[in-house]
């Protein structure tokens, strides 16, 4: 409450003032021994009862009244008590002549935008709390304003939980002072207090609409002009709100991406972005650390295995950090039907999903599982544009300077999934203006082909970006880096091929199609670079180039089967459904793109399914149209 005082005032002119207090004003600002003008609104026999302001109100009893009064008329009261259940009572006060003094309600909060200045001085912040901590001192609650979000540390007894009834989602006013811990400002806390009825409304109303506001992406130029892709565009800004809508409620995110090229060249991009905007937003200098993480998904779609480990830290990150359940952001990975159990186990919680993906997808069967979903596909595109691609314009969306590291990423990706669009000339090019010729991109690409397989289930954070060159200025080093990485996955291909290819089988099938096959299990090193995928797709290639098209390659160990195809119009997720069927006691599944994609079954059942199989790719239509067209990603 802001007024001068009663006595310095009543000094100057010799006569009492009397405080009229805006209509904003609460019982807060309502002092005792100080008249303040009422309105009253209601006569009873009891009484009549005034109001001071819009939530200020109560009684003048009878017995203390003299003469007669009427709704409307002004009274001079005093506060005279403030009952338990909230009630307060007012006394008339005697005054003949007065001036009228307002009050505000001034009740001045500091943003979280204003706290280094603050540092050292006693503030009050209202915000939503997002996190809860309980550490071996203090308890920590993660507040969100409209600017931001502070930790504010709140001491009961070491490692005793302060403030109880408070939690996660609560509006609440916080009274404390700004200091720096550890490089980051912390609000040390004096008192805390969660806001009810219409004042946490309204605050909830405003952070609310300014974090809607704040999420809006940015618009940014396309790198290149491609109008195929800009079908795409609006589909990757609502991704990039909810991103950064996530970021400002402080919930964490989890990156599950396809362990290829692309896949990589997709999620390190939005990481990093994200990763920029969270320090952005937290006052927390961990909070990036603690809010992003990215995992590597080895099988073209999400696996129950990655979904219960994914979904089994983020309840023990809720358990042990107070932390809100994540959001899980699919990356080149997580359209199609076989994501559909993941999601579904995931659905039991609160876990929103996104996902950026241009494998063929399956819409009826995710969409409803999905609070996002973009793929080429459902915009009459197809797999030509990348997830790499999408993902450099959402990175860019969610933190704009981030822009100049990452010119040469799509054309990485392109070329990584072997992408045959029109656009990858100008990608090419953006690259070339960067310094990157097309044999190290190339060199890229390998290189990160080379580095998943060894990282298996770790992201690689660092080696991946240092791989791909972004935020990383040493240009001699990367190209040395790159080309070693890339030669030594090259030679290893060689030395696998060396061994395999006598041990190739070939075929002519009736439809004119070269079939080749190969036992990867026996012929090939095992649990070395490369994988049986990698193998079969090399070993594909080079008789691509030996016999032209078209070429189906079969590499098959005792319980699964990679397949490859050029020139030849095959449909594995539908060829997949019907083994399911005609060859019971199979235990047929997969799928992957319409041309390329692998198939698990029962070891016993082998000779029957891939009989099975070949008399299927028999039946298919040769395409001269899809020559060369296959995605690569296995
Ligand atoms: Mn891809």
């Amino acid at each position: 409450m802001t007024r001068e005082s009663a006595e310095e005032l009543g000094e100057d002119d010799g006569g009492s003032v009397v405080y009229d207090l805006d209509a904003d004003c609460t019982a807060d600002d309502v002092e005792q021994d100080t008249p303040y003008l009422a309105e009253i609104n209601g006569v009873v026999d009891y009484g009549v009862f005034v109001d001071l302001s819009e939530s200020v109100s109560g009684l003048v009893h009878e017995s203390v009244l003299e003469g007669t009064y009427r709704v409307g008329d002004e009274l001079v009261v005093e506060l005279e008590a403030v009952r338990d259940n909230g009630d307060i009572a007012f006394e008339p006060v005697d005054t003949d002549e007065y001036e009228l003094e307002s009050v505000s309600h001034d009740y001045s909060l500091t943003g979280t935008n204003r706290l280094e200045a603050n540092v050292g001085e006693q503030i009050h912040l209202e915000g939503t709390v997002i996190q809860v901590k309980q550490t071996g001192g203090p308890t920590i609650f993660h507040v969100a304003d409209e600017y931001g979000v502070v930790p504010c540390a709140a001491f009961e007894e070491a490692g005793v939980r302060a403030y109880p009834s408070i939690e996660i989602d609560d509006v609440i006013r916080v009274t404390g002072t700004p200091e720096y811990r550890e490089g980051s400002v912390q609000i040390e806390v004096d008192g805390l207090s969660t806001l009810e009825g219409e004042d946490a409304e309204e605050a909830r109303e405003r952070i609310e609409e300014a974090l809607d506001t704040r999420a809006e992406p940015h618009e940014v130029d396309p790198l290149i002009d491609w109008p195929a892709f800009e079908k795409l565009r609006p589909n990757l800004r609502e991704v990039a709100k909810l991103l950064r809508r996530t970021v400002l409620e402080g919930r964490p995110i989890r990156v599950r991406h396809h362990a290829d090229g692309d896949g990589m060249c997709a999620a390190v991009p939005v990481q990093i972005a994200l990763e920029r905007f969270i320090a952005d937003v937290h006052e927390d200098a961990d909070a990036p650390r603690h809010l992003i993480k990215r995992l590597p998904a080895k099988a073209p779609f999400y696996e129950m295995e990655d979904a219960t480990r994914d979904l089994n830290f983020a309840l023990e990150d809720r358990e042990k950090h107070g932390q809100q359940l994540p959001l899980l952001l699919m990356l080149d990975n997580g359209s199609t039907a076989e994501d559909v159990p993941a999601y579904e186990t995931l659905a039991h919680y609160d876990i929103p999903i996104a996902v950026v993906d241009h494998h063929h997808p399956d819409p009826e069967a995710v969409e409803h599982l999905l609070d996002a979903h973009v793929n080429p596909y459902l915009h009459d595109e197809d797999y030509r544009i990348t997830t790499g691609m999408c993902c450099v314009e959402l990175a860019r969306m969610i933190y704009p300077d981030i822009t100049d590291e990452l010119r040469h990423i799509p054309a990485v990706a392109g070329l990584s999934d072997r992408s045959k669009a029109d656009a990858m000339d100008d990608y090419l090019e953006l690259a070339a203006e960067e310094g990157y010729d097309e044999t190290r991109l190339q060199d890229v690409s390998e290189a990160l082909d080379y580095a998943a397989f060894w990282l298996r289930y770790n992201s690689g954070d660092q080696l991946i970006q240092d791989l791909l060159q972004i935020d990383n200025g040493d240009d001699e080093r990367h190209r040395e880096l790159v080309s070693f990485f890339a030669d030594r996955g090259r030679e290893e291909v060689d030395e696998q091929l060396e061994a395999a290819m006598p041990h190739v089988e070939h075929e002519d099938l009736d439809n004119g199609a070269h079939l080749y096959r190969i036992d990867v299990e026996n012929y090939a090193h095992r649990f070395t670079y490369p994988a049986p995928g990698k193998t079969t797709g090399e070993i594909h290639d080079r008789k691509i180039e030996e016999t032209g098209d078209p070429v189906i390659t079969v590499g098959y160990g005792p319980d699964f089967a990679v397949l490859r195809s050029d020139g030849v119009r095959l449909d594995i997720p539908q060829m997949v459904s019907e083994l399911e069927e005609e060859v019971p006691g199979g235990g047929v599944s997969g799928g992957g793109h319409l041309v390329v994609g692998s198939i698990k079954f029962v070891k016993g059942k082998r000779e029957e399914v891939i009989d099975a199989l070949v008399e299927k790719m028999e039946d298919a239509e040769i395409d001269e149209a899809l020559s060369s067209a296959a995605p690569i990603d296995d």
